[in-house]
């Protein structure tokens, strides 16, 4: 019997993304799998039911229930769990620090479930990375959605009517996110400063023609061994946003990025800093999902204090959801491509990239890191 992959439609409201684009399909097809695919999974990001077919998919009105292999975006409801077959597997964002329900009800019910923000930061995963995929995607957007609230023009412009001066935006944390914000922002023409605590990353900001924000501070074991950055000590962090404040207080756009995986996102930018910013300014909180850089951003919600716009958007690959579909369903090809072996999967737990992502397995949560996050929520009173 041929294993059947199957990709279902998001159910999460607002998501507008598909785990597999019709270009894709032979990919499967050709290592053995059939490939069932929900219709109208694909609509809301330009992929409809008959370019599926005419890449050798078949479409159907349920296809949870018969999927040996299920490929989603966003975690499966405890609903969509309870529709999945004992023993199968799932590849997706598992939400895997703040998803206990779902994980328990997985393990429940047998499923191997991979979660794709556990990937390793190895070399060979680098085709398997579904988060800096999306985090080129929200990076890119949040330049736009900022630009588009400011009420000013991000580049120089010299008219008749006068000269018009370039919009200053500061970008903190400049990881993949950061590092797309910058060369959007940029290429828009504004005055691009930016600032995180991995020193490596200087070179990289000023290679995209920002200036580097030297704040004088020295972080302490800035990044572990994968390339993330670690947390760093209270302290550290108020000195950071009084170091910092001068440049947010001169920016239009403030748009932090700031993550330590596994974590709430540090405070970097308190009340006090917004107060000292111009009215009509845009705080864009990228790290809105992890409860924001920002005291004041509200995940979710666009609000204005102190004159101050500040914008926690939720989802924002979503937004483009064609691209982000094709470069998160690449990564997750690519992933159950490296977990297949003669038409079969092949699970090798002693393969980092096989046990790294890995959650659930055999009835059991599996994961090191999930496992005692999930022991530490039942001791708690
Ligand atoms: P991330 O989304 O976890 O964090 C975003 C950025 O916030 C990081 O650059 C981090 O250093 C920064 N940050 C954290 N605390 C900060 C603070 N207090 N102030 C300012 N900045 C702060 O990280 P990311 O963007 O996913 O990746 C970071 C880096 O890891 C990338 O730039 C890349 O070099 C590397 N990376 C490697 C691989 C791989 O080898 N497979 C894959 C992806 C990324």
């Amino acid at each position: 019997m041929p294993i059947i992959v199957s990709v279902p439609k998001e159910t999460v409201p607002g998501e507008q993304r598909v785990a597999l684009v019709p270009e894709l399909v032979p990919r499967l097809t050709e290592a053995g799998l059939e490939v069932a695919v929900q219709s109208g999974a694909g609509e809301l990001a330009g992929f409809f039911d008959d370019g599926y077919a005419a890449k050798g998919a078949r479409l159907e009105a349920e296809v949870l229930d018969k999927a040996d292999i299920i490929l989603k975006v966003q975690p499966p409801t405890i609903v969509e769990i309870s529709h999945m077959k004992e023993d199968s597997v799932l590849i997706c964002f598992l939400q895997p620090y703040t998803n206990a329900t779902a994980i328990r009800a997985l393990a429940a019910r047998q499923i191997t479930a991979f979660s794709m923000e556990l990937m390793p930061r190895i070399t060979r995963a680098q085709p398997m990375d579904a988060l800096s995929a999306m985090s080129t995607v929200a990076g890119y957007k949040a330049v736009l959605v900022a630009a588009s609230r400011l009420p000013r023009f991000f580049p120089l412009l010299m008219t008749a009517a006068g000269t018009v001066t370039p919009a200053r935006v500061f970008v903190i944390g400049a990881g993949v996110a950061g590092l797309q914000a910058i060369g959007t922002a940029k290429r828009l023409g504004a005055v691009v400063e930016a600032y995180d605590t991995r020193p490596a990353v200087k070179e990289q900001v000023e290679s995209l023609g920002a200036k580097f924000a030297e704040l004088g501070l020295a972080a302490k074991d800035a990044e572990d061994k994968s390339g993330y950055a670690k947390a760093q000590s209270e302290d550290f962090y108020q000195k950071q946003q009084e170091m910092m404040s001068k440049y947010v207080a001169s920016a239009d756009v403030v748009i932090p990025t700031a993550l330590v995986p596994g974590q709430r996102a540090p405070i970097l930018i308190t009340e006090e800093m917004v107060r000292g910013m111009r009215p009509g300014s845009v705080i864009l909180d990228l790290a809105a999902e992890q409860g924001g850089n920002c005291a004041l951003t509200e995940p979710g919600r666009e609000i204005v204090r102190h004159g101050v716009v500040i914008i926690g958007p939720m989802n924002l690959p979503s937004t483009i959801p064609f691209q982000a579909s094709e470069m998160y369903a690449r990564t997750v090809t690519n992933y159950l491509a490296h977990l297949l072996k003669d038409g079969g999967l092949h699970l090798d737990l002693e393969d980092e990239l096989t046990r790294g992502p890995l959650v659930t397995h055999r009835g059991e949560v599996v994961h090191e890191i999930v496992k005692a996050r999930l022991c530490s929520e039942n001791s708690t009173p």
